[in-house]
């Protein structure tokens, strides 16, 4: 059989996506690779059609231990000789299914990296020819990723444990140049081929909403959608269940997903949603991962999430279908304390916090910058982004933008005159001309720029504050309370050299309008 007739026979499609036929002729080639490529792109096609087509059974190494049970029997459904092997079954069931790989009832063995520890298991697993193995979600190895499990680590050491060297590739849906470099070096990959598809979803509109009522125009916008369907995620399960009351309270036939919930209650959920009986679903970042739902035309993320890798997963849950679809952020500056609080009160080493600390002030970047959202994550992801996209929230409301250099230079101004010492709030209420105990005690009322911005709401000036970052102009520097430093940028303005352009202050509302009409 060729490829071709295995994908009609086996998954019912006509025609392989351009990379997907690649991907797959290097890999028959016996070569190894490393695709990177974004979520909804058919990344599991395209290492099952040739583990099907191998002499031999393949091991799949995949983090998704919840997911494997239904990955496996979907793959049995279709009569793909499939298995797994994780923490969840029994020892000798696991022996048993090693036997029947030997035996070729299986193709395809699905397998937790914890597995790979050395043990009698390995030792049995050695005496099985293996044609592949397979790295699902790689970016996993590496500690610069989003997503780091230190059971990654074994692989290498495992793979060339074996008799036989089988080939070896790799999978993920997003990394940045650093972790490419990183999959590359700990998974020994540093000859394989590389495939790294744009990550450019063309079909979804991305927009940042920021200080806005987020209850009123949650509910605004699912109303004005209400034939559509929807995943609005929230940083908690309590903020679940409250967002789920809400749209219940509303009307709207909405479910809700996290990990406090029974199996079978999380598993009715998602039928449910799968089935469009609810087509709004409230959720954690416990739902998504695998769901295989086409038609989604809107990701709402009430709270932001600890990182752009984050998002730009759960975000690209949204139009698989290649249909127009929303991504939709709701941005308070709360949010952001909430995640650098998580960070602080973890228990990861001071390295690995530091890193948690660099990719949650991209998010925050993303969350306040004015420029196009698009060319932000793509650029994020170490890919080239030449003009703005012109149909995310920021391109649409550039029209808006202003003339903003006077005000800019005050708050640079005052930053420049605190030398380093605080942070965006007490940058806020000083122009302001707030009467707060920390300001008076400090003698920051005795600032020249003290009270210049008083006609403005403090929550406005901070949100420009937080946009001059996002743009260049502004440094914050130190955990967990950062302060503010000018660049070179930002002196420019104050020596007349350059002009500043934003929105002007509480042009936000008008934002928020924009995405409920679209
Ligand atoms: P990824 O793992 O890259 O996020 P999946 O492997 O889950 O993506 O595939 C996404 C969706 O696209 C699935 O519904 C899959 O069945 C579908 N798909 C994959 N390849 C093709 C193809 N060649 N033609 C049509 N649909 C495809
Ligand atoms: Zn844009």
């Amino acid at each position: 059989m060729t490829p071709g007739e295995v994908l009609k026979q086996y998954f019912g499609y006509d025609s392989f996506r351009p990379v997907q036929e690649e991907v797959i002729s290097t890999i028959l080639k016996k070569k190894d690779i490393l695709a990177i490529m974004p979520t909804g792109a058919g990344k599991s096609i395209c290492f099952q059609i040739p583990a099907m087509m191998f002499p031999h059974g393949s091991i799949i190494i995949s983090p998704l231990i919840s997911l494997m049970k239904d990955q496996v029997e979907a793959l049995t459904e279709q009569g793909i000789l499939a298995s797994y092997v994780n923490s969840t079954v029994p020892y000798d069931e696991a022996i048993e299914r090693l036997r029947d790989m030997y035996r070729g009832r299986i193709k395809i063995l699905y397998m937790a990296p914890e597995k790979l520890e050395p043990s009698y298991f390995t030792d049995c697993l050695a005496q099985v020819p293996i044609s592949m193995v397979v790295i699902d979600e790689a970016h996993c190895v590496s500690q610069w990723g989003h997503d780091f499990r230190p059971s990654y680590r074994k692989i290498k050491t495992f793979i060339d444990s074996l008799p036989k060297k089988p080939i070896v590739t790799a999978f993920t849906a997003t990394a940045t140049p650093a972790v490419e470099e990183d999959m590359k070096k700990s998974l020994g990959l540093s000859h394989a081929e590389i495939f790294r598809t744009g990550l450019d979803r063309p079909n979804l509109s991305f927009r940042v909403i920021r200080d806005a009522d987020k209850e009123a125009l949650l509910l605004r916008y699912v109303k004005a959608h209400k034939k559509e369907s929807g995943i609005i995620y929230c940083a908690t399960r309590k903020a679940v269940d409250e967002v789920h009351d809400l749209l219940k309270r509303a009307g709207i036939r909405a479910g809700r997903y996290h990990a406090g919930m029974e199996d079978e209650e999380r598993r009715k959920a998602q039928e449910d949603f799968s089935y469009d009986r609810t087509p709004v679903m409230a959720a954690t970042n416990a739902f998504g991962m695998g769901i295989d739902k086409s038609n989604v035309r809107y990701v709402i993320h009430y709270h932001m999430p600890k990182s752009l890798e984050a998002y730009y997963q759960e975000a690209g849950r949204a139009g698989r279908d290649g249909a127009s679809a929303e991504c939709i952020l709701l941005y308070n500056g709360r949010d952001s304390g909430i995640q650098r609080y998580l960070i602080d009160q973890g228990n990861q080493d001071e390295e690995q916090k530091k890193m948690d600390y660099h990719r949650l002030n991209a998010m925050i970047d993303y969350c306040q910058t004015t420029a196009c959202l698009r060319n932000f994550i793509l650029t994020y992801f170490g890919e080239k982004a030449d003009k703005p996209c012109g149909h995310c929230g920021n391109c649409e409301s550039g029209q808006a933008k202003v003339d903003v250099t006077d005000t800019a230079a005050l708050i640079f101004k005052t930053v420049r005159s605190l030398h380093g010492r605080f942070g965006a709030s007490t940058v806020a209420d000083i122009l302001a001309g707030s009467r707060a105990k920390a300001v008076l005690d400090r003698k920051l009322d005795e600032l020249p720029t003290y009270g210049k911005l008083s006609f403005v709401k403090a929550r406005h000036i901070k949100s420009a504050l937080n946009s001059y970052v996002a743009d260049g102009y502004l440094v914050r520097e130190g955990e967990p309370y950062p302060v503010l430093r000018l660049t070179n940028k930002a002196e420019d303005v104050l020596e007349g050299k350059a002009n500043v352009f934003g929105l002007a202050f509480g042009a936000e509302d008008a934002m928020a309008d924009a995405a409920v009409e679209r």
